[in-house]
């Protein structure tokens, strides 16, 4: 029998890359909660009608990427191919949005089922943020000015650039479709055929095609922006604004759209160069009528989601990961002999006390001078603790610096914890 592997697009994080996922998502963590953002934990699996209800039934996602299945008692269940929808879900159903606004974030895996190949994958991770009860765009500003900040902690600010779009009312986009469809409809055979199914069905989708042929047509098409309501032109004109007083830059792409039925008005997506046609690491917008359209009362919304896969290719091709992101131990500690072995043990409790931010390893598994020595070289440890027979004999503890030339010095086992408080400070 073969051996079972991951499912195809599904990766394992293994630990030589854990070390750079903590560092990403940590600091993520610490910008959110600079902006006081509330962490909110959802299950991976919803109801379909969920997703179905929200997305959009004719988008990408809900038309061909979801994992659908029935569960043992037939209901229709998917795993969260994005976090929005289960976040409403949640916060409506607990009663967290009735006249009150809320800063939540989440974080974890979603699935898709697309064509596996670098930066998108089957199982990939996310941080979402979504902010409700805030109608002004004050708070798009927020967002927009918070994952500025990120990208300047991550070193980033030079690899990512901003395009912001509104995309106005549904009445605005209702006389748009009308408009492109009239335009599109004078094309129809040279339109790629998922292009062609939309303009029954989805006509803004097209504005998403990557179709060559479709994308020539459409420079002649008309542009949404003239189609603006009021309101949503002075929101996004508000926007601009506190986004130029915040020193935060951006191109307008009027041609952004976002592939999700339930966003309106501000639309926006973090891009870098740096990866391709995956270019896109962060992507989120305003969406007002969702909570309604999910049963709640109207509640305003906005927010985003980021993909930490291709956030840390990012960083990765860029080699912006910080050095110091790593698994290696600061102390090793040694036994040799049997009659080493508790003493160690408790040796490396001791440490683990007294340094509290170190790393001790305790070699376990017994094993001779030179193969322990081996072991604490491998874990990347400033200095091994030589523990044997005569320093037990002594009180004394042998350190054996292993990145310097230094010679192993002899110390008292009373003093061990501050000698190695002052070597690794
Ligand atoms: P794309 O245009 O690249 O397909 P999207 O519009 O489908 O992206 P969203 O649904 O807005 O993406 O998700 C937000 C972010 O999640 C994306 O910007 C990207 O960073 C990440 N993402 C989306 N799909 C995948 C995937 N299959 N694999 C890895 N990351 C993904
Ligand atoms: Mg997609």
């Amino acid at each position: 029998m073969g051996k079972i592997q991951a499912i195809r697009g599904m990766n394992d994080i293994l630990p030589d890359q854990s070390p750079v996922w903590q560092y990403v998502e940590s600091t993520v963590r610490k910008v959110l909660a600079q902006y006081g953002y509330q962490e909110i934990r959802m299950p991976v699996v919803e109801q379909t009608d969920l997703f179905k209800r929200s997305i959009g039934e004719v988008t990408d996602i809900v038309e061909k990427e979801m994992y659908t299945f029935d569960d043992r008692n037939g209901d229709s269940l998917t795993l969260r191919p994005e976090g929005t929808a289960g976040c409403v879900r949640a916060a409506e159903q607990h009663g967290l949005l009735f006249n009150q606004t809320r800063r939540l974030w989440y974080a974890g895996p979603m699935f898709r089922h697309e064509r596996p190949q670098k930066g998108r994958y089957r199982q990939f991770h996310q941080i979402g943020v979504e902010c409700f009860g805030m109608v002004g765009p004050d708070i798009d500003a927020e967002l927009l000015i918070l994952t500025a900040r990120l990208w300047q902690e991550l070193g980033l600010s030079e690899h990512t650039r901003l395009e912001i779009n509104s995309i106005g009312s549904s009445d605005a986009r209702r006389e748009f479709r009308a408009a492109l469809v009239s335009y599109l409809s004078d094309y129809t055979d040279q339109l790629d055929d998922d292009s062609k199914r939309r303009l029954e069905t989805n006509p803004l989708r097209i504005l998403d095609s990557k179709d060559p042929r479709t994308q020539e047509i459409l420079q002649g098409a008309p542009v949404l922006d003239q189609y603006l309501d009021d309101e949503s032109r002075e929101h996004f004109q508000a926007l601009r604004e506190m986004l130029d007083a915040a020193g935060v830059t951006y191109t307008v792409n009027t041609g952004l759209v976002r592939g999700l039925d339930y966003y309106g008005k501000t639309v926006f997506e973090w891009v870098t160069d740096s990866l391709g046609a995956q270019g896109t690491v962060c992507a989120g917008g305003r969406y007002d009528g969702l909570v309604e359209q999910l049963g709640g009362k109207p509640t305003v919304a906005v927010g985003f989601a980021m993909g930490l896969e291709r956030l840390i290719l990012l960083l990765e091709t860029l080699d912006l990961i910080p050095a110091s992101v790593n698994n290696d131990a600061d102390v090793y500690v040694t036994a040799m002999g049997d009659s080493a072995v508790a003493p160690a043990l408790k040796l490396a409790e001791l440490l683990r006390n007294e340094l509290p931010a170190a790393t001790i390893i305790s070699h376990c598994g017994g094993g001779s001078f030179k193969s322990q020595m081996k072991k604490a070289d491998k874990s990347g440890a400033k200095y091994a603790l030589v523990l044997g027979e005569n320093e037990i004999a002594s009180g004394t503890v042998g350190v054996k610096p292993l990145r310097t030339s230094d010679d192993q010095q002899d110390v008292e086992l009373t003093t061990v914890a501050s000698v190695l408080k002052n070597l690794l400070s």
